[in-house]
Formats: C-alpha cells, sequence, structure tokens
C-alpha cells in the first residue's frame, strides 16, 4: 500500500514535530493559516467512516493528544480542528488526520 502518510509515521520522509507510540504530528505542507499541523494515528485507518468500536481503545488518547500538541505550539487564543471525510468532506489523503488550524482568527463555516 503506497499511503504518504505511513511513510511519515514510519519517519521514511518529512519531519515530525510530535511523536508517541500511537501518534504523530507534522507540518502541512501547503499550510491555510499561520499554523497548520495534522495529527495522525501510526495505524492505517482510512477515514473516520472507517472506524469501528474496536477502535474506541486509542480514539480518546488520539484527542487528548491533539489538545496536547495544540498546548504545545502555543495557541493560547485558540484554534480550529477539522476531520475531513469522504468526497464530500474534501478528504484528499486517505489516512486519517486531524488538521490543527491556529495563529491568527480562523472563519468558520458553521
Ligand atoms: P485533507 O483534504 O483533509 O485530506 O487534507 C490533506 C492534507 O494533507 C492537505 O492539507 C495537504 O496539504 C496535506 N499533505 C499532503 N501531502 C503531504 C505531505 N507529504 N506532508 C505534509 N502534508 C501533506
Ligand atoms: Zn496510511
Amino acid at each position: 500500500m503506497d499511503c504518504i502518510f505511513c511513510k511519515i509515521a514510519k519517519g521514511e520522509t518529512g519531519e515530525l514535530l510530535y511523536e508517541d507510540e500511537l501518534f504523530v504530528a507534522f507540518e502541512d505542507i501547503h499550510p491555510k493559516a499561520k499554523v497548520h499541523v495534522l495529527v495522525i494515528p501510526k495505524k492505517h485507518v482510512e477515514s473516520l467512516d472507517a472506524l469501528s468500536k474496536d477502535d474506541k481503545s486509542w480514539l480518546c488518547d488520539y484527542l487528548l493528544t491533539i489538545k496536547k500538541i495544540a498546548n504545545q505550539l502555543k495557541l493560547k487564543n485558540g484554534y480550529k480542528v477539522i476531520i475531513n471525510n469522504g468526497p464530500d468532506g474534501g478528504q484528499v489523503v486517505h489516512h486519517l488526520h486531524a488538521h490543527i488550524l491556529g495563529g491568527k482568527k480562523i472563519d468558520s463555516l458553521v
């Protein structure tokens, strides 16, 4: 399977901002905000839709890790977390990822 985010997670390409047993974070290659970081599980999971109850063991940690990384990025004035899912959701890379966007006010869709 040729997945760019799996390669990044394995340290085969790119630079990591954060790594632990389950997750890595790195800068988005085409930043849409002053700070734009992606947080992914090391395990290949296609999307939010592909998750099941079997993933319960790490999902809570995923959210807490996203928060921890946002704090480490010193986004004291707030930030936005986005997970795109499927074609209508604008998902382009088919390895689950959360976008952390901040550093200035981000316009809201909702
Ligand atoms: P999405 O539309 O949610 O699938 O977003 C995929 C994101 O991955 C986009 O914001 C891309 O700029 C970003 N991206 C794609 N390839 C890379 C890469 N090699 N390193 C860092 N970010 C990437
Ligand atoms: Zn992958």
